[in-house]
């Protein structure tokens, strides 16, 4: 077996088995590594330079719809928990107390947190007195700690990485447009930056945010056609500012209390766009957030390298300039065959080779990892060829992803239609549901399938519930969910 051929060969396959192509993809492309605490992962370099990439473009979008950075600690008074009754019990069976600490027990046990709606609400309470204060719209980036029972890497992690948006407004109608605001931040986000097309819509109630009034979400579908929650925005009514005595004096001089929402997506967002995108060649970014755009690949015999390596480095420097990020791979004792596996692997959307040919008829070579397509482009232009490649690039990704999730979106009418389509493929299923907890949950039992959203935007609407028959109050996509 050649060199080449061994490289691939170390990834399982997607259609053998999914999962152990998805860890052995993140761990030979070092995107993270085991901890030696249990569902705790190590973000190495290449993994958090996809994060910091994530964020700088959510951050940016944060800011641009006037919000504002904080930092809240980690560390949450047991008490604070008990204040909002769905809340906590919500979140009790997954949180770690700190104890004790400088050898002497605490007086009071300290959470660390699983989220911080309970210690904004304690500082809202504090910082806001009149409507004038109002709207209060603070983000923050932190880690925050769950204890799962199940846990996949990026996906569902006991300590991830997360931003947590916390806003009070003056009423409901203030509060329920910023929770939509941010569900469209996110939608705009994941399609437009990861590539990942995502259904909109509302959570059925069990599946709601302990502690919300309503909450919404974006939903992906993986290349298993299992479901990824890529995001959350919740509109929570009166329930925190009551919990926490969250109040304002209005207008006209008398207290109301505020309404709050709250919304955050988590590095959970990395390993969706790995299941996206990937293929059995290793993963594949997507350029706009990809640590490393573009590779350049000199190739030729050695007499010319002395060239090569001369017009490589100016087309480096040009493509850096024009804020291109770039990479170059001139090691002598690797192969050109190597390295494009290599970078293959790790998904760098586009390779660059130049050779002394290339050079002499003024043009190089750009290979995209999506298609394969080879193009030969001059060099006097390269910048904008570059650009104009990621852009192609970035769109091929999310027609790539819609097209897949089209072909694996079924729509059923019974539960028994739904478990026999599950049998054969996989997928989303469009569905009518009577509303009931107790149909709902029986989907569950009988297929491991959950409620993902009730789409604003169905395909089609469903009338009739699947499990009872009665009349459907809404259609509902369900799937197998991470
Ligand atoms: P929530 O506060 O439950 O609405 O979650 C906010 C965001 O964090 C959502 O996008 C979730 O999908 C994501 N998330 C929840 N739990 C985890 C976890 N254990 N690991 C990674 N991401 C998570």
């Amino acid at each position: 077996m050649s060199k080449d051929k061994a490289f691939v060969t170390e990834i399982t396959p997607q259609s053998e088995d999914f999962s152990r192509w998805y860890i052995d993809v993140i761990k030979k492309a070092e995107l993270m590594d085991y901890s030696p605490v249990r569902g705790c992962i190590v973000f190495r370099p290449e993994g958090y330079e996809l994060w910091e990439n994530i964020q700088r473009d959510l951050d940016r979008r944060f800011k641009e719809t006037g919000h504002r950075n904080a930092y809240f600690p980690l560390f949450i008074p047991e008490s604070f928990f008990q204040k909002e009754q769905e809340h906590v019990e919500g979140f009790n069976p997954e949180l770690p107390f700190v104890t004790e600490a400088g050898g002497e027990p605490l007086e009071e046990k300290l959470a660390i947190r699983p989220t911080s709606e309970t210690m904004f609400g304690h500082m809202y309470a504090k910082w806001i007195n009149s409507y004038r204060d109002l709207p209060m719209l603070i983000n923050q980036w932190a880690n925050v700690v769950r204890w799962e029972k199940r846990t996949l890497p990026f996906l569902r992690t006991s300590e991830f990485l997360w931003q947590e948006g916390h806003t009070a407004h003056e009423d409901e109608a203030d509060a329920r447009r910023e929770t939509m605001q941010m569900l469209d931040v996110y939608t705009e986000f994941v399609e437009n930056v990861l590539a990942i097309p995502v259904i909109r819509g509302q959570k059925t109630p069990s599946e709601r945010f302990a502690g919300a009034v309503d909450t919404y979400s974006i939903e992906a579908m993986m290349k298993d056609g299992r479901a990824v929650q890529a995001g959350t925005s919740h509109y929570l009514g009166t329930k925190f500012a009551v919990a926490f005595d969250i109040k304002y004096l209005d207008r006209e001089n008398t207290q109301q209390y505020c309404h709050t929402t709250s919304w955050g997506v988590s590095t959970r967002l990395i390993g969706a766009l790995i299941m996206v995108h990937g293929d059995d060649r290793g993963l594949v970014m997507p350029p706009k957030v990809a640590p490393t755009q573009v590779v350049m690949i000199p190739i030729g015999p050695p007499k010319t390298r002395e060239v090569v390596i001369g017009k490589t480095d100016e087309l480096f420097s040009q493509l850096k300039a024009a804020g291109v990020r770039v990479r170059v791979d001139d090691r002598a004792d690797v192969s050109p065959g190597w390295k494009f596996n290599e970078y293959e692997m790790r998904g760098i959307p586009l390779r660059l080779e130049l050779g002394p040919r290339d050079i002499e008829n003024g043009q190089c070579v750009l290979v995209s990892r999506v298609t394969g397509e080879k193009k030969s482009v001059p060099l006097d232009n390269i910048v904008a060829e570059v650009q104009a490649m990621l852009e192609q690039i970035h769109g091929e990704m999310f027609e790539r992803a819609k097209r897949f999730r089209e072909e694996n979106f079924f729509s059923v009418e019974t539960l028994d239609e739904f478990k026999s389509a599950l049998e054969e493929k996989r997928g989303f299923a469009l569905a009518g549901w009577c509303g009931s907890d107790a149909c709902e949950a029986q989907v569950k039992t009988e297929t491991g399938a959950t409620s993902r959203n009730i789409p604003f935007e169905p395909a089609e609407t469903k009338t009739k519930c699947l499990v009872c028959g009665e009349a459907s109050q809404h259609t509902v996509v369900f799937a197998r969910a991470y």
